[in-house]
């Protein structure tokens, strides 16, 4: 949504610091890349006389979309300078008033009508056809022409990326070395970011543990989101530094924020090189206690940040990725060759499967809208997500168990988990295992080796009913894994990935803490293993709290992991057990916070 104008803006204010939520450590200068361009090309696409109510009600429902998007961008620029806001407001009543019965819409309606076309190739040639008759108009001010066909084009690419809801493909093509600004990137559109060539990313949604932020942490690539303000503050190829520890982006900055900037990326650099000297070192506490590290795994490309961290297995592999930017779904085949090359990777080290939790923010087109359609309810948060969906649909879970239990025989060395997601009573544990043992009876009778005692069954401890009833769901499962990112979600009423409510986002309420507590005693009663692989699990800050609790395993993103593992070495686990009662007793965020910090300067001061 850029103009002309927020061009000659950006020569008078030399720098513009846009604020937002730090969710990925580390610095990057670049150049900015936005993503508000269109799908890199619409095909032409006509329709039948049947489908022409259809196309009219999609284009309706882009035009609303994109009216709420205008105006959730509206709420938000206040964060920008005055003379800033001056100018992007009348932009943006502009656009909103083209989502009005402008002569775009109308038009666009009409050939959907009339020359029988798709909405969104209605709204392209609707809006071409509108910008050259606005550039051929005998106006002296070719200028003010330009700026109006401009606002046009702006506002049909918004309908358009709308109406083909297409990921921002054009990733693959991104200038090396960039800083990438969306208002929005999905998780399905992390997952196509090559680190090697994107120096940041910065958006206008998200929040700090939703799965977008969990994308870009594990592939280190620097990120703030929430950065209310920021896509009306830059355009394509302004210079920015942005900082993903302090969650502020920089436009156009000024010489002392570039030089602090390059001050911080050596200072990183050294820090990294000072980390990869603990790859080889175990994660031992100073009074001998063996700390199991593993890292959470979100896409194949982390593989070889996985064995640079050396994390001993993964805790979590979330199996979302099989499933993003495709139509169609992956057979048993396809997962088999996907498990077995992650597997192998890791030669002998655990890796914990997770079956598919779709729903909420992971949303994928094969299942909203494609080959097996699955509605997720008015609220998909707390619809049908994760093994709620799977027990529903359990052809998926049966692919998904016999391509792991095979994956499992052919490695023979019993280091594969199955693990399930949004679990909230022990029946559905019981389910999913009738299912299980189902689909190894019958790879049996097809004559797959599998061995006697299957591989174990854990199970997500990731909503307040499944903590508070741990002690009868351990004795259903095989193992826990407590997911402390919607632990906290669904304890404090607020979505992880929701910018607008992140400021009560906070894993550190006692009420999260003690869900933890009871749910990691609970597993310890039994003697069953258990693990947290939130988010919580690779902030060094909350190390001490997490040993002091009674864990001895955590999951994490690749890159926090030696950051973890320098934390373990310097901590005595008799000072963890009381810290976490005191910290216990509070019933203060705030003072659990400062508690936190407290105990973790006494750890700098002890390295
Ligand atoms: C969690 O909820 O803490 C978790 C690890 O699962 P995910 O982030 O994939 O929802
Ligand atoms: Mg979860």
């Amino acid at each position: 949504m850029k103009t002309e104008t927020s061009r000659t803006r950006k020569a008078k204010l030399p720098e513009v610091a846009v604020p937002g939520i730090p969710v990925s450590h580390g610095v990057a200068i670049g150049l900015v890349y936005d993503t508000t361009e269109p799908p890199s090309e619409v095909t032409r696409r006509t329709i039948g006389q049947n489908d022409v109510d259809g196309e009219k009600q999609k284009l309706a429902g882009a035009v609303a979309f994109s009216r709420k998007q205008i105006g959730k961008l509206k709420t938000r620029i206040g964060i920008l300078p005055e003379e800033a806001q001056e100018e992007i407001e009348p932009l943006l009543d502009a656009h909103l008033m083209m989502l009005g019965n402008s002569r775009l819409i109308r038009g666009a309606r009409k050939r959907i009508e009339a020359e029988l076309l798709g909405a969104e190739t209605a709204v392209l040639e609707e809006s071409e056809e509108i910008q050259a008759t606005i550039l051929a108009a005998k106006d002296d001010d070719k200028a003010g022409l330009a700026r109006r066909a401009a606002e046009v084009r702006d506002i049909a690419r918004r309908l358009i990326r709308n109406l083909t809801a297409t990921p921002f493909r054009s990733f693959k093509d991104l200038p090396e070395g960039c800083i990438l600004v969306a208002e929005e990137l999905t998780p399905a559109d992390a997952a196509l970011l090559d680190p090697s060539r994107v120096a940041g990313v910065a958006t206008e949604e998200g929040g700090t543990d939703g799965h977008t932020a969990i994308m870009l942490r594990a592939l280190g690539i620097p990120a703030v989101l929430g950065a209310h303000g920021l896509t009306e503050a830059t355009k394509r190829g302004d210079q920015a530094v942005l900082d993903g520890t302090a969650g502020v982006v920089s436009i156009s900055p000024t010489t002392a924020t570039l030089n602090a900037a390059k001050e911080r990326l050596a200072a990183f650099a050294k820090e990294r090189a000072k980390l990869s000297k603990l790859r080889r070192l175990p994660a031992e506490t100073t009074d001998g206690e063996l700390v199991e590290l593993q890292a959470n795994m979100e896409i194949p490309q982390e593989l070889p940040l996985i064995a640079q961290a050396g994390a001993m297995g993964i805790g979590l592999l979330r199996t979302e990725f099989l499933f993003m930017n495709r139509e169609d779904l992956p057979d048993e085949e396809a997962q088999v060759e996907a498990y077995t090359q992650i597997v192998e990777a890791m030669e002998g080290q655990p890796v914990t499967i997770r079956v598919l939790d779709w729903g909420g923010e992971k949303d994928m087109e094969a299942l909203a809208e494609g080959v097996a359609p699955v509605h997720a309810g008015s609220n998909p948060a707390l619809g049908l997500r994760g093994l709620r969906m799977l027990l529903k649909r359990s052809e998926l879970l049966e692919v998904q168990f016999a391509a792991v239990l095979r994956v499992a025989a052919a490695s023979g060395d019993g280091h594969v988990r199955l693990l399930l997601p949004m679990v909230t009573i022990p029946e559905e544990v019981r389910q999913a295992r009738e299912v299980y043992d189902r689909v190894a009876r019958r790879l049996r009778r097809r004559g797959e080796k599998l061995p006697e005692k299957l591989p174990p069954l854990g199970v997500m401890i990731e909503t307040p009913g499944a903590a508070l009833a741990a002690d009868a769901i351990a004795l259903e499962a095989d193992f826990f894994a407590i997911g402390t990112n919607d632990l906290a979600m669904y304890t404090l009423a607020v979505d992880r990935s929701e910018v607008d409510v992140s400021h009560l986002y906070d894993p550190l309420h006692p009420a999260v803490l003690r869900l933890v507590q009871f749910a990691t005693e609970a597993a310890l009663r039994l003697r069953m293993p258990v693990s947290v692989c939130g988010e919580m699990a690779g902030n060094p800050r909350l190390t001490p709290l997490l040993l002091g609790l009674g864990l001895r395993t955590f999951s994490m993103n690749a890159s926090a992991l030696p950051r973890v593992k320098q934390a373990v070495r310097g901590l005595d686990i008799g000072d963890c057990a009381r810290f976490a009662r005191r910290v216990m007793e509070q019933s203060d965020p705030a003072r659990i916070r400062e508690l936190v910090a407290g105990f973790a300067e006494g750890i700098t001061e002890r390295a």
